[in-house]
């Protein structure tokens, strides 16, 4: 005789299987419950994001893997992407030749990107932040942070 836990458990394991094999169903079957129901999206809305705050770096990943993918395959979210980034150029063009004149300069490795925060001190995915302002003067004038105290100093801004 198995137990209730292991009952479960056999259950879990069965499940687990099953939607291995049926994806598609078993992702339409997800989005209707989450649908359907305002506790499981209230559920599922809380957990996804106590995710998110204990993950930041794995999900800036995610994104950036994610929008690379749509890029790569909606023409539609691609016009508009590249829209907005035209209009970024466009209002911002002293940020943009400093960003450019620094990249170039790590490129071709006149500046190496260092492996710690110079901040907190974590490693993972460090940035370079032009603290004082992008006049040519201050072009390869960066500090260089991780992307948890960047957002930061920045306020959120990015
Ligand atoms: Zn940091």
């Amino acid at each position: 005789m198995l137990t209730e836990e292991e009952r479960r458990e056999n259950k879990r394991v069965a499940q687990r299987k099953w939607k291995a094999r049926n994806r598609e169903k078993a992702s339409a079957y997800d989005r209707e419950r989450y649908r359907m129901h305002a506790s499981i999206r209230e559920r599922m809305k809380a957990r996804s994001s106590r995710w998110v705050q204990n993950n930041l770096e794995r999900h800036a990943e995610t994104s950036r893997v994610n929008r690379k993918r749509r890029y790569d395959s909606d023409p539609r979210y691609r016009e508009a992407i590249c829209k907005a980034a035209r209009d970024f150029r466009k209002a911002n063009p002293e940020k943009v030749k400093a960003q450019a004149a620094f990249n170039y300069q790590v490129r071709i490795g006149k500046i190496v990107r260092p492996i710690k925060c110079s901040i907190c001190g974590d490693g993972g995915r460090i940035e370079s932040y032009h603290h004082k302002g992008y006049a040519r003067e201050h072009w390869f004038d960066v500090q260089w942070v991780c992307t948890r105290c960047h957002k930061r100093i920045r306020g959120g801004v990015n």
